[in-house]
């Protein structure tokens, strides 16, 4: 069943665990991330960015994941990844998401109170939940042009930011980044748990791919609700790639070409659902919202 983000973190935020978030572009990834997600009786997100939403986008992946939603007997959130325009805000509210992320990190505090304000207005008539980032995660941009430096998030701005935007969940910065890790991170957890008492809202870890397993289980125990996996999925799916590729039939069947790359990412996201804590809790997200 569809849910909002706010539903689907509230269960987290109460019994420690953290949901997983996890980008969808085409339906082999939804699909792959739904049946597991439901295999694991575990919530889940599922994700786009407004860059794999263009065009068609919008109504394939909107569509989709709607349709595929009521279907599968777990809590489902579609949500609209790391935004920076109002308008695919608006977007997205149309398309029938329950969650957006509105990305004012890199804005000045004032500013980004103001947009995210603003994309809150926007989407809280229509029901939709509004995640918002203060502090900056930085890391690699997709085509790995741009390399941006991380700036922590400071507990004393947060309560102030969730009370000036009323946004629904808050994505903080602890030492983690987007792309593939140049050396092993560091989480300040000392700094989240000032963040989780100063916040009222469920914590979000973005750039969660390559962070060492003990680190994200230390997270969560601290108050991360929600983590975003994107780039160990495009990795996961790169190994079934090559392994279908081996194929020494010209005009192999779509399962041996597809199939390959959904069990390596369902591994993942399988992986990753134990790592948070979220297998078995379906029933009770179900329960609450
Ligand atoms: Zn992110």
């Amino acid at each position: 069943m569809l849910v909002t983000l706010k539903d689907i973190l509230a269960d987290a935020r109460d019994n420690h665990y953290a949901v997983g978030a996890f980008n969808v572009i085409e339906n082999v990834m939804l699909r792959t991330v739904l049946e597991t997600a439901e295999a694991k009786e575990a919530p889940v997100i599922v994700m786009g960015l407004a860059a794999d939403l263009e065009g068609a986008g919008w109504t394939y992946i909107a569509g989709l994941a709607k349709l595929a939603a009521e279907y599968h007997n777990i809590p489902v959130c579609l949500h609209l990844d790391h935004c920076y325009d109002l308008d695919y805000i608006r977007q997205a509210v149309d398309h029938g998401f329950t969650g957006v992320m509105y990305d004012g990190s890199s804005l000045p505090f004032d500013q980004n109170v103001k947009m995210t304000r603003a994309a809150v207005d926007i989407a809280h008539p229509h029901g939709v939940s509004v995640e918002a980032e203060l502090g900056h995660v930085g890391g690699s941009n997709l085509a790995e042009t741009r390399h941006v430096e991380s700036v922590l998030t400071e507990a004393d701005e947060v309560t102030k930011f969730v009370e000036l935007t009323g946004v629904d969940a808050l994505a903080v910065s602890i030492g983690t980044g987007h792309g593939v890790y140049r050396s092993t991170p560091t989480l300040n957890i000392e700094r989240l748990v000032e963040l989780s008492r100063a916040a009222d809202v469920p914590l979000v870890m973005h750039g969660g791919s390559g962070t060492p397993d003990d680190q994200v289980k230390n997270a969560v125990a601290n108050g991360i609700t929600k983590v975003n996996v994107f780039t160990e999925e495009r990795m996961a799916m790169f190994r079934g790639l090559k392994e279908a590729a081996k194929l020494q039939r010209v005009d192999p069947l779509p399962e041996d070409q597809f199939g390959p790359i959904s069990r390596a990412l369902a591994d993942l996201v399988a992986e990753k659902i134990e790592l948070l804590s979220s297998d078995g809790r379906a029933a009770l997200t179900i329960a609450n919202s």
